[in-house]
């Protein structure tokens, strides 16, 4: 009965090896099959062929294959291809590729919607359903590289998890993805090309810090003003700037990996000199970098762009101070799969 069958890929490596043994069947037959489900991405058991036809027959009566499909693809002007990926549950989430002359960047989700509420993002229109499973996330990755491969004959450069949901609050999972993601028997990428984009759970900051981990953080600052950022982002009201920022310095302690900081400028919001002011303050105290990001319409009137000489302020005070800043150009937004506009719109 379907019922009684679990998901295979929930098994680690070594519960694949007892499963087999407690069924007196050599322990090195799981080695095999873990191969199969993850370097060769098998999504069934029937094309297993170093598998006899009774050890098939054994995994069918256990287990299901739990895989994602591509449901809809679109091709942006700028070469950026956005996916709704479809979930073995019908659930619908979105993962693009980005490609630059110098890089492929896939941005992955690892939410079905989003918890929290952050105003100025299309995702926290949708409710969170649920969180995807690790192997969820890292078959986005795999869809992607295959997709980079076949578009710009180049395989993933980098990744960033700044698709839909909140990473942190499904941090389990995004940790066993990343794991296979950069294990040899998984994709064997470096976790250096790998960043984790959080809007700043702080507990979770700390607890991820204390697993020695190699990938980067960025944090969705957006205002180092308090008032303005609980407006922007309501629910960090739970997480006062200054806890952030005791987190980021343990986070930076443990790592000694820089933070980056994403900010939004707004007409309006945050385009003042007591904006900057604070910004400037704020990166002072923990080894950072900032990342000015392009704001992607997301369908209401409330937010616009602030203009070019409010962003000129910003890195010329940032870059006085010896704090590096970059400025990430919006990608792929005339198919809405721009940061911020993953809500599942076609469908
Ligand atoms: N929940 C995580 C990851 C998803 S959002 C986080 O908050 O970081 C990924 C990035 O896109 C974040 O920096 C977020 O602030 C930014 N973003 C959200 N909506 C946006 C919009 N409409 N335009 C530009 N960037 C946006």
């Amino acid at each position: 009965m379907d019922k009684a069958r679990r998901d295979i890929r929930a098994l680690s490596l070594e519960e694949l090896r007892r499963f087999f043994t407690s069924n007196a069947v050599p322990a090195f037959k799981g080695n095999q099959v873990y191969e199969w489900l993850w370097s060769k991405g098998s999504h069934d058991f029937e094309g297993m062929t170093n598998l006899s036809k009774s050890h098939r027959s054994l995994l069918e009566e256990h287990f299901v294959i739990n895989h994602i499909e591509v449901d809809h693809l679109q091709r942006s002007n700028d070469g950026t291809v956005k996916n709704a990926i479809r979930l073995h549950d019908g659930f619908l989430v979105e993962s693009v590729l980005i490609p630059t002359d110098s890089r492929a960047t896939a941005c992955v989700s690892s939410q079905v919607g989003c918890s929290l509420d952050c105003h100025f993002c299309a995702t926290s229109k949708l409710k969170r359903m649920r969180n995807l499973n690790a192997d969820e996330i890292y078959d986005q990755v795999v869809v992607i590289d295959r997709q980079s491969r076949l578009y710009y004959n180049r395989g993933l450069t980098n990744i960033v998890f700044m698709g839909m949901g909140e990473p942190l609050m499904n941090y389990k999972n995004t940790l066993l993805a990343i794991q296979k993601i950069t294990s040899p028997d998984g994709l064997g990428m470096s976790p250096k090309r790998i960043t984790v984009s959080t809007s700043g759970i702080t507990k979770i900051i700390r607890e991820m810090a204390d697993q020695n981990p190699k990938f980067k953080l960025a944090v969705s600052l957006h205002s180092a003003i308090e008032k303005t950022r609980n407006r922007l982002m309501p629910f960090t009201k739970k997480f006062p700037l200054p806890e952030l920022l005791e987190a980021l310095k343990y986070w930076y302690d443990q790592t000694k990996s820089k933070i980056t900081f994403e900010v939004v400028v707004w007409q309006g919001i945050n385009d003042k000199q007591e904006d900057i002011d604070a910004l400037v303050a704020y990166c002072k105290q923990v080894p950072s970098k900032v990342n000015l990001i392009e704001y992607n319409a997301i369908g209401d009137n409330q937010f616009v762009q602030a203009k070019p000489a409010s962003i000129s302020a910003y890195i010329s005070a940032l870059e006085g101070q010896n704090i590096s800043v970059t400025v990430r150009q919006s990608r792929g937004n005339d198919i809405d799969a721009a940061c911020g506009q993953l809500a599942n719109k076609q469908h």
